[in-house]
């Protein structure tokens, strides 16, 4: 759906975007994380050709664009942070405005109306909404033409955390309903909860980029073995194997280490119980999708 290969913009001496490829498949909800200033919003903004790249090329839909031809941008919804919406307008005829420059049919006015809970402020001014209500008003107005690929930009920045959440769940429900989503945000929460996979920005350029769960265990520094029937040969062993007990009961066990040790007392489990009987799971202890983001921005 979005193919970015060694895309890259200068402004001036600001070197904004170094080289970025990625791609977001259909049916994905992409996020794209980074501190301020690390390139983000550049990108999004040469994808929609609002800002020409310098170098490398940029394919939507299969086809490479230098310049976003009409067939193309209705098949994309926008939502920047500047909420795109007539203040001295009503939600209903910045609607009716919108589906009628896209070409869409009226009664998606109402669709959309419904869809996002706005009937009993159908009436009111822009202006007088409250900042939720506007970004509800904006992601309407957004997808009032239907499109496949939603591009937001910090959509939920500056909102109350229920509002916030409440705009996530609007979300959830269009990437559910089968859009692709790329969505660029600062807030760890919203991407671990609603992207398939995710791609850090730093200095303008992809740190990491994988699924929440890929980059947790890249950075994972522990993996926790959890053991079940007879734990007691592990325990015994426990501290001779460096292992740390997590927690422990009857018949199961918990044990953390470094991932050599884990897998060495695996190994041991294994030659003295094929069967694996009495081992119920190992997983990856990853960190959070926060620490991974605050090692990879502070690292170096
Ligand atoms: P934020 O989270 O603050 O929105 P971002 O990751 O979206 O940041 P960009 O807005 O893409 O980052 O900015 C990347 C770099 O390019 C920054 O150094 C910024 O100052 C610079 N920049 C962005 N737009 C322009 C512009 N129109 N003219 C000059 N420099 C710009």
């Amino acid at each position: 759906m979005i193919r970015l290969q060694d895309v890259r913009k200068a402004y001036g001496a600001v070197e904004a975007v170094k080289g970025v490829s990625l791609e977001v498949r259909p049916g994905e909800c992409f996020g794209l994380l980074g501190p301020n200033g690390a390139g983000k919003t550049t990108i999004a903004r040469m994808l929609l050709c609002l800002t020409q790249a310098d170098g490398g090329s940029i394919s939507l839909f299969g086809q490479r664009v230098t310049r976003m031809p009409r067939e193309l941008y209705r098949r994309i919804g926008v939502v920047f942070d500047s909420a795109n919406l007539y203040d001295e307008i009503t939600v209903v005829g910045n609607l009716q405005y919108a589906a009628a420059s896209f070409g869409a049919p009226r009664s998606r006015v109402d669709e959309v109306i419904e869809q996002f809970g706005l009937g009993p402020h159908r009436n009111k001014k822009v202006r007088h909404l409250s900042k939720g209500l506007k970004q509800r008003t904006a992601i309407a107005r957004a997808i009032i033409h239907n499109p496949e690929l939603i591009i937001l930009d910090e959509p939920t920045t500056g909102l109350d955390p229920d509002v916030a959440q409440e705009v996530r769940g609007i979300l959830a429900d269009l990437y559910r309903s089968g859009k692709t989503l790329l969505l660029i945000s600062h807030i760890m929460q919203e991407v671990e909860q609603l992207c398939s996979r995710v791609a850090i920005i730093k200095d303008g350029r992809i740190a990491v980029m994988g699924s929440v769960s890929e980059l947790r265990d890249q950075f994972a520094s522990e993996l926790v073995l959890k053991v079940r029937g007879n734990p007691k040969p592990v325990l015994d062993e426990a501290a001779q194997l460096g292992l740390r007990v997590v927690h422990h009961s009857g018949d199961s066990a918990q044990l953390a280490g470094a991932p050599a040790q884990v897998w060495t007392a695996l190994r041991q489990l294994l030659s003295r119980d094929p069967d694996a009987q009495g081992i119920k799971e190992v997983h990856a202890a990853g960190p959070s999708l926060e620490e991974v983001y605050i090692r990879v921005v502070n690292g170096p």
